[in-house]
């Protein structure tokens, strides 16, 4: 008998961890963190192996939690994704480091693990390629590649009778160096699929017009004298936003641009060699004065929770001669970005004393986005799944968005669950 049971990445973005159970082992498909850091301590069970999709800290972020619960357990994964998973975790206890000291913005961490946990984590990866089984006790593993950000995977297992895919975050336009889905190499019609729906409740634009969008804001803004910011994720959107802005650098001459992002530069290194950013001024905090000069500051965190695109969000939130550009299609309720672009104030902790600064920069948004929208996520379905037999499980996505591609998926046949937090299925 194989059961799964779903830990986390039910009815939310991000935070998965699913388990499948077959002869008293346990595999778990990614180990991550939620944006805000919160969880409850059931959520983490105690795991032989961990199948690690990509290298997003929703799918890491607790891996070292992970191997701090049980010492035994051996990650699968790329290498590309090990190093990412490595280098931010290391990265995550250096700023707990600053933090301590009081010279960090805050920022939502995930659970309490040490450097020995890391080390840990990377002694027992087994380097896996696209394509290329690996057999554990219980369970064969295959991983392709998913399109989303380099090193990604969708995830095969096969365990007694059972086969169960898993995409991770998948993007069927490709990543930023060209990686796309690679459908084909999944065994047709699986037991079940597991898949996320992050954009499953809208049709999307292209990228490349969502590039166009973006060129245009930014040069908008600059002609008109505006500084620009920009908060972007570590890895793939920061790139992507690099990219676009190093294009149109040349036309701005009397213009700084800085990339705020200590790990920018290493993502850079680990997973993008061929991108050429070189009209870009990388920095490890942004100059003193920034507010004053004509600047254009990309930074992180994505959605202004931690890092120095907290900090800056704060700062510039009020002043007119701002824009801020939002490179992120979904906004997570509660997060600054969010509160931002829809309710008009962010609020600000400052020591014991909270209050609202109004939004008073232009906020403009685009989707630069690396997952598939609702047509994307459907055409994965139908081709891995052609003879509608296989049970899809929607995770990685709102209730809003599940719901809509459930009703989707159901009027084309297929048989649609959006499982429960801790919910079980068995298969005999
Ligand atoms: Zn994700
Ligand atoms: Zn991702």
């Amino acid at each position: 008998m194989v059961k799964i049971k779903f830990y986390g990445g039910t009815e939310e973005v991000g935070n998965v961890r699913i388990t499948i159970e077959n002869a008293g082992k346990t595999l778990c498909l990614d180990y991550g963190t939620r944006h805000d850091g919160k969880d409850d301590d059931a959520a983490f069970p105690k795991v032989d192996y961990v199948a690690v999709s990509h290298g997003h800290l929703d799918h890491i972020g607790n891996l070292a939690y992970a191997t701090k619960l049980n010492k035994c357990t051996k990650f699968i994964g790329t290498t590309v994704t090990r190093k990412l998973s490595e280098y931010q975790l290391n990265d995550i206890l250096k700023i707990e480091e600053r933090r301590r000291r009081g010279n960090e913005p805050v920022q939502p961490n995930p659970r309490d693990f040490a450097l020995e946990d890391i080390l840990d984590v990377v002694k027992n990866w087994i380097p896996t390629e696209y394509n290329k089984p690996v057999t554990l006790d219980g369970f064969e593993v295959k991983l392709a590649n998913a399109g989303h950000i380099p090193g990604s995977s969708i995830i095969e297992v096969k365990s007694d009778k059972t086969r169960i895919v898993y995409t991770g975050d998948i993007n069927l336009e490709g990543n930023l160096n060209g990686d796309f889905p690679d459908l084909n190499a999944i065994e047709k019609n699986p037991t079940a699929l597991i898949i996320e729906s992050t954009y499953g409740g809208e049709e999307r634009d292209t990228i490349s017009k969502e590039e166009g969008k973006f060129i245009e804001y930014a040069e908008d803004a600059l002609r008109k004298g505006k500084n620009l910011f920009v908060p972007a994720f570590a890895i793939e959107r920061i790139q992507r936003v690099g990219y676009l802005l190093n294009r149109i650098r040349d036309a701005f001459p009397e213009y700084e641009f800085y990339i705020v992002s200590p790990s920018y530069m290493k993502v850079k290194d680990i997973a993008y060699g061929n991108l050429d950013l070189s009209k870009l001024t990388e920095s490890a905090r942004p100059p003193k004065d920034y507010r004053y000069r004509q600047s254009v500051m990309v930074s992180t965190s994505g959605f202004c929770t931690g890092g120095w695109s907290k900090k800056i969000l704060e700062d510039v939130i009020d002043n007119e001669n701002y824009t801020v550009i939002l490179p992120s299609g979904f906004l997570p309720e509660g997060s600054p970005v969010k509160d931002a672009a829809e309710k008009g104030y962010i609020e600000i902790a400052y020591k014991n004393i909270r209050y609202k600064k109004k939004v008073r920069a232009d906020i403009k948004r685009v989707k630069l986005s690396a997952h598939s929208d609702m047509k994307g996520l459907r055409k994965i379905v139908e081709t891995i799944a052609p003879a509608k037999t296989t049970e899809i499980y929607l995770v990685h996505g709102e209730p809003v968005s599940q719901q809509c591609l459930k009703t989707h998926l159901e009027s084309l046949g297929y048989k649609v669950k959006i499982p429960k937090k801790y919910e079980e299925v068995e298969y005999r």
